[in-house]
């Protein structure tokens, strides 16, 4: 009965293309509609989440030049006409004013000036290297000291003061470069880091070097303690071990910070009293043992 069932077999086949078809169809649709319709949900369940507000943005620029000065500024403070700092300050450096430097926060300051060098009572000018920029009444401070204390006494070393190496001066930073400390008198040049005083016959006195006499240093030390409301340097902590920092600020009571531990040298016959080890006794070596370590 071959003849009879092909054909059967064959439109039983073409109905079962024809379901799976329409099964497919079908079943795409009914996805699309679930999809549609969990979409409708979330749109009805996100309008009932509040939005969150808007954050400020985290780093805004100024949008005026007064808003950038700051609420301290005053337009009558711009002027070309050098303040009374300048006019002292003239008679005994070489300077250059600049314009006020502003922010961010508390750094920059009106008033600032380059210092390139100090003049001493000999017309012999002491340069500042590299020149550092600084409130200019802070500038005065640096460059009477100086000529008053610091050239004095390298000339009872046989020489005269050429330069002094700088080493940090303006610059708006925290305390000791951490972060999250408070500002540092740096940021309103108010401070200035010194490393060496460099002599007319070539020598160079690194101030830090306990090799260099101790009376200087705590001559150094003292002059700049009574002038100055901060002197930090070797002792006072591990950022100034190679470098003396200078500032003015101001504190309650007129409160001096003077840190500046001047060391003793290593004595050489503290050296020689060193009992040297007891020699050990040579080893003898084995008669049966010839290997080459
Ligand atoms: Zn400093």
């Amino acid at each position: 009965m071959s003849f009879g069932t092909a054909p059967f077999l064959a439109l039983l086949r073409l109905a079962q293309i024809v379901q799976s078809r329409l099964l497919s169809i079908s079943l795409r649709f009914a996805i699309a509609l679930s999809g549609l319709v969990v979409d409708g949900i979330g749109v009805a369940v996100a309008e009932d989440v509040p939005l969150p507000r808007l954050r400020p943005p985290l780093l805004s620029q100024p949008q005026s030049f007064r808003e950038a000065a700051g609420p301290d500024f005053n337009p009558s403070d711009v002027s070309s006409t050098p303040t009374d700092c300048d006019g002292r300050l003239e008679k005994m450096a070489a300077f250059e004013p600049l314009p006020r430097l502003i922010g961010p926060g508390v750094c920059g300051g009106s008033d600032m000036v380059r210092l390139n060098a100090t003049m001493l009572a000999s017309g012999l000018r002491v340069e500042l290297k590299p020149a550092p920029v600084l409130r200019c009444e802070f500038a005065e401070s640096v460059a009477a000291w100086i000529r008053d204390e610091a050239a004095p006494r390298v000339g009872k070393m046989g020489s005269t003061l050429k330069a002094v190496e700088t080493y940090d001066d303006f610059e708006c930073r925290e305390r000791n470069r951490i972060a999250g400390a408070k500002a540092s008198e740096h940021g309103k040049g108010n401070a200035l880091d010194l490393r060496a005083f460099i002599l007319a016959d070539g020598r160079a006195l690194n101030l830090a070097d306990i090799a260099l006499a101790k009376s200087f240093r705590e001559e150094l030390r003292d002059s700049a303690c009574h002038r100055f409301t901060t002197v930090l340097g070797p002792g006072s902590d591990s950022f100034h071990e190679s470098h003396i920092h200078l500032d003015l600020i101001e504190r309650r009571a007129g409160f001096h910070m003077c840190q500046w531990d001047v060391r003793e040298p290593v004595k050489v016959e503290v050296a020689a009293r060193v009992p040297l080890p007891v020699p050990r006794p040579a080893i003898q070596p084995r008669a049966a043992s010839h290997r080459k370590l």
